[in-house]
């Protein structure tokens, strides 16, 4: 039977569920060692939507000692290659069979269209699962040339204890990008989600059990980043942190790793992506591209097309463009509302620093095309409307800060050099795009742009087959593809002499 998704049957959901706010330690759901917890508020209503346990210094050893005995029993990472996938696979069904459920506590805690936690965010937080399964019984070692009497084994073999820290734009998401090639590569992990998106955290190792996944191989402390996030960096037995949020904290890892084991680290950072627009592109193209680009999940995206280099003559063309896609097809409504495309930002603090940045760009010269205003105050929810801003140069405030809710700012350019130089005057490069019909152009620029993707003639699109990640401040490391299993993996030689 085919569920059909209206407004009453996730209110109907909504009313029905307790979320668990629990830490997920060897296998079971437990407190806080010290009984601490705080409460969620949900970012579509205001209300109250959860108590998640408040984890600290002692969870983490507990957590980092599990997941070290378990990578030492060897119970996951020798496990047989075709058992292990076949665990994963459970895991992966388990997660599609749960999608609703899941898919509510997304939206509960990010304020995400639900329709969007389900379609998108679960569905791919499972075909990731998926795909990384399938890489277990499929990777080979090498044997390296050497002469005769001798043999050579060129092995990959896991780090061994990976503490992940995520954000909380794309929970599930993120976290199964680290969690997919950790564990197929033989690793035990402690994830510690932002302290805003808990839930789906908890239910994804719930469900890992469920599958198969022997206790202790991956591990969920909720709570703080200065607290529970921190003491994971900073910690001993921890052999790689794979971290995914801002710039500035990222900074913080590095120092942590120094400071400490020389643990490795890998950074998925924030980003300022640009997108250019030569006058002979399609502009209905670049209008759709850039809409869905920046706007997409209230432009709480790391990646967004939040800088729009278009060239002088379209700039108007294109703007009104933007705003028919965006009046016509990037609805914002309630989150529960299945006809939903944008719903609230995750939480006061952050729609106070969007609407502070875009006060601050109007006061620096910046003009409003549209938007880019508090909306649906009066349901208690985080609601701005998309925005679209002519800044007045590249050095305005608007053009440099990652803003991170649903703001476009539009900077005219005049020569592709000064595109190119523009879109690279950046401290950021995780993407950027192209638009225009002349290919020789588009490949000029998208080798010229300095980022991790480029697109020419499109945004956003990807696979798990491509790699994600970004150039500059943006971090380095890769998720996704197959490359994403080196970082978890380190070479290790094992030579024989034939006697
Ligand atoms: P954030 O503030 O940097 O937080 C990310 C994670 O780090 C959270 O779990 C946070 O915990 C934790 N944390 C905070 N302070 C810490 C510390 N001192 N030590 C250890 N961990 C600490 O980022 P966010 O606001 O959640 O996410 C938005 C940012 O993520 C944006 O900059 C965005 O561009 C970036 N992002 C990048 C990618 C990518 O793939 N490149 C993807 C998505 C998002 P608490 O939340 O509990 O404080």
């Amino acid at each position: 039977m085919t569920t059909e998704y209206t407004r009453a049957y996730w209110e109907k959901a909504l009313a029905e569920t307790t979320p668990k706010g629990g830490i997920y330690i060897d296998g079971k759901l437990t407190r806080a060692e010290t009984g601490l917890t705080f409460t969620r508020i949900r970012p579509m209503d205001g209300k109250p939507g959860a108590e998640i346990a408040r984890g600290g210094q002692a969870d983490v050893d507990r957590a980092v000692a599990s997941a070290r005995k378990a990578f030492a029993t060897g119970l996951w990472r020798k496990k047989d290659p075709s058992e292990k996938k076949k665990v994963m696979v459970r895991w992966a069904e388990l997660i599609r069979k749960n999608a609703d459920e899941l898919a509510l506590l997304e939206t509960i805690d990010t304020g995400k269209p639900v329709m969007a936690s389900l379609n998108v965010d679960a569905r791919l937080a499972a075909d990731c699962i998926q795909y990384y399964a399938e890489m277990c019984d499929k990777l080979y070692d090498e044997i390296a040339p050497t002469g005769p009497n001798d043999r050579a084994l060129v092995r990959k073999v896991p780090l061994g204890v990976i503490g992940a820290i995520t954000p909380w734009n794309y929970p599930m998401i993120i976290e199964t990008w680290k969690l997919g090639p950790a564990l197929a590569a033989g690793n035990s992990v402690v994830l510690k989600p932002a302290e805003q998106s808990s839930l789906t955290a908890i239910r994804l190792a719930e469900l890992a059990s469920e599958a198969g996944l022997p206790d202790g191989v991956f591990n969920v402390i909720t709570g703080y980043g200065e607290e529970v996030g921190k003491a994971l960096a900073l910690h001993m037995d921890v052999d790689m942190i794979a971290f995914t949020g801002s710039t500035e904290v990222g900074k913080l890892i590095m120092g942590y790793a120094a400071q400490t084991n020389l643990k490795r680290v890998a950074l998925e950072l924030g980003g300022k992506s640009p997108l250019v627009v030569f006058a002979d592109a399609n502009l209905d193209a670049a209008a759709s591209a850039v809409a869905w680009g920046c706007f997409y999940n209230s432009g709480e995206t790391c990646h967004a097309s939040t800088r729009l280099l278009a060239e002088r003559g379209i700039v108007d063309a294109l703007v009104a463009k933007i705003k028919d896609v965006t009046d016509r097809e990037i609805t914002l409504a309630h989150p529960l509302d299945p006809s939903t495309q944008i719903g609230a930002l995750i939480e006061d603090a952050h729609l106070g620093k969007v609407l502070g940045m875009v006060d601050a760009g109007l006061r620096e010269g910046a003009k409003r095309a549209f938007g880019g205003e508090r909306v649906m105050a009066e349901t208690g929810g985080y609601y701005v409307s998309p925005g679209v801003f002519i800044a007045p140069s590249n050095e305005a405030s608007l053009a440099r800060q990652e803003i991170f809710g649903p703001i476009l700012t539009v900077i005219p350019f005049d020569t592709e050099e000064e595109a190119v130089r523009l879109a690279n005057d950046t401290i950021y490069g995780l993407a950027g795009a192209v638009f225009t019909s002349d290919m020789s152009r588009a490949h000029r620029v998208s080798e010229d742009i300095q980022a991790g993707t480029v697109w020419i003639n499109t945004y956003d699109m990807s696979t798990f087959a491509t790699p994600f990640g970004g150039f500059k401040q943006s971090g380095f490391g890769r998720d996704r593809s197959v490359h994403a299993i080196d970082k978890y993996c380190d070479y290790k030689t094992i030579w024989q002499r034939f006697l």
